[in-house]
């Protein structure tokens, strides 16, 4: 789960971390009483999408040469103009896609005297095992094509869940960052703020870019964009509660109201299959085949009847689906269970599409016997390769 710059600066904050004072704002009649909280004379005005690259951003109503998604404002005036020209306009950034993401929140923040940009992030690096802080100089742009040209300028260093943040790891990213003076005092308070935050709110991701050194000296937690380990949320009502699901994809959001792995993806194909395992199988050959899937579609294990509909459901529900492909081997889970899942679902929202279905496992007879007498139009794989083809060749054909 992801949430806005505005709740992470506030998050951060309640640990202790260096955030400008801001305040959020849901139209433009609110911007020059929030503008009138700062200090001033330097205001940013900031659009809050779940998306990052906002600065470079454009907004498709305003045209090419307008300013992007993040403008600073010398005046509260400046402030009130961005906030119209902004809010309920669609930015588009590198991280959007083409459709872009409608601006429906503003954070008015207190500018910043900037000296320079860094990149600071903390996640989960799976190849130590470890929670890790990935740093460079090179903050303030993209830190993908920073990895990609210059990648000696990227330092990970891997935290030691049972020591915490070291003075010596402190000594290797204040070197890594080439901080000095005050810097390297602030940042002995900021990266152990970083690391527990991180910890205690069970978090995936915490990215800072830019993190900046201001000009007079210290540092400033700029940007903020955290997502958190959705298997955790059940313990934190507090970050729950910051769920924006208008930012969410809805069949996500629905997927996870029946406790579904699903993810939405680009291609055309919905795959409804059990295991994550056999679902990336799936994908890979669906690929091979010379499709792309539609989505990731993970049903589990144990699914009742109803779940299986209600997965099929949200499948069929994607406009940009051409075919289908269920895909299950029933171990714990019963072919029959399944057949009857997509049956009730059939039934319910009909079938629109062709509809390729492999079952292999527990009961495979009978809920072959079930969809063959269903009536329903369903093609029957013998095995995941014939499956594939016949769905890739359903879908070309249509
Ligand atoms: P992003 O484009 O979505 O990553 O949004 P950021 O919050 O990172 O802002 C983009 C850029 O705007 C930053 O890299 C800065 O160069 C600039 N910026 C943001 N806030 C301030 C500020 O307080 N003062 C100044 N001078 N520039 C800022
Ligand atoms: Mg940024």
């Amino acid at each position: 789960m992801n949430i806005h710059e505005y709740q992470a600066k506030a998050l951060l904050k309640g640990f202790g971390a260096p955030v400008a004072e801001g305040v959020a704002i849901l139209s433009a009649d609110e911007a020059a009483a929030a503008a009138k909280q700062l200090p001033g004379p330097l205001y940013v005005v900031k659009s809050q999408i779940h998306a990052g690259g906002r600065g470079k951003g454009k907004f498709k109503e305003l045209g090419p040469d307008a300013k992007g998604g993040v403008r600073l404002a010398k005046s509260i005036d400046e402030v009130v103009a961005h906030a119209k020209d902004m809010l309920g306009n669609t930015l588009v950034t590198a991280q959007t896609g083409d459709a872009g993401k409608q601006v429906n929140r503003l954070y008015i923040e207190d500018g910043a005297d900037i000296s320079r940009e860094l990149y600071c992030s903390l996640l989960v690096d799976r190849s130590v095992g470890r929670v890790a802080f990935v740093v460079s100089t090179e903050g303030g742009m993209d830190i993908e094509a920073v990895a990609h040209d210059t990648p000696e300028k990227i330092h990970t260093i891997a935290i030691d869940p049972a020591t915490g943040v070291t003075a010596d790891d402190l000594a290797k990213i204040s070197a890594a960052l080439a901080l000095e003076g005050v810097a390297v005092e602030d940042a002995k308070s900021l990266f152990p703020v970083l690391y527990k935050a991180f910890n205690e709110k069970d978090m995936a991701l915490l990215e800072i870019n830019p993190l900046i050194v201001m000009t007079n000296g210290h540092l400033r937690v700029l940007d903020a964009k955290v997502s958190f380990d959705g298997n955790a949320l059940f313990r934190h009502d507090d970050i729950r509660a910051l769920r924006d699901e208008t930012e969410e994809d809805s069949k996500e959001i629905e997927a996870s109201k029946w406790d579904l792995a699903y993810v939405a993806l680009d291609g055309n194909i919905g795959c409804m299959v059990n295991g994550a395992g056999l679902a990336m199988a799936t994908m890979d050959i669906i690929k091979l085949y010379g499709k792309e899937p539609a989505n990731f579609c993970d049903v589990g294990g144990g699914a009742g009847k109803e779940k299986v509909a209600a997965a099929f459901k949200i499948i069929t529900a994607d406009p940009k689906v051409e075919g289908i492909l269920v895909n299950i081997f029933g171990g714990i889970m019963k072919c029959d269970v399944i057949a009857e899942g997509v049956i009730a679902a059939v039934k319910e929202v009909g079938l629109k599409v062709p509809l390729v279905v492999r079952l292999e496992g527990t009961n495979v007879d009978l809920g072959k016997k079930l969809l063959n007498e269903s009536g329903l139009a369903i093609t029957a794989a013998d095995d995941l390769d014939d499956a594939a083809k016949k769905i890739v060749a359903a879908v070309k054909g249509a």
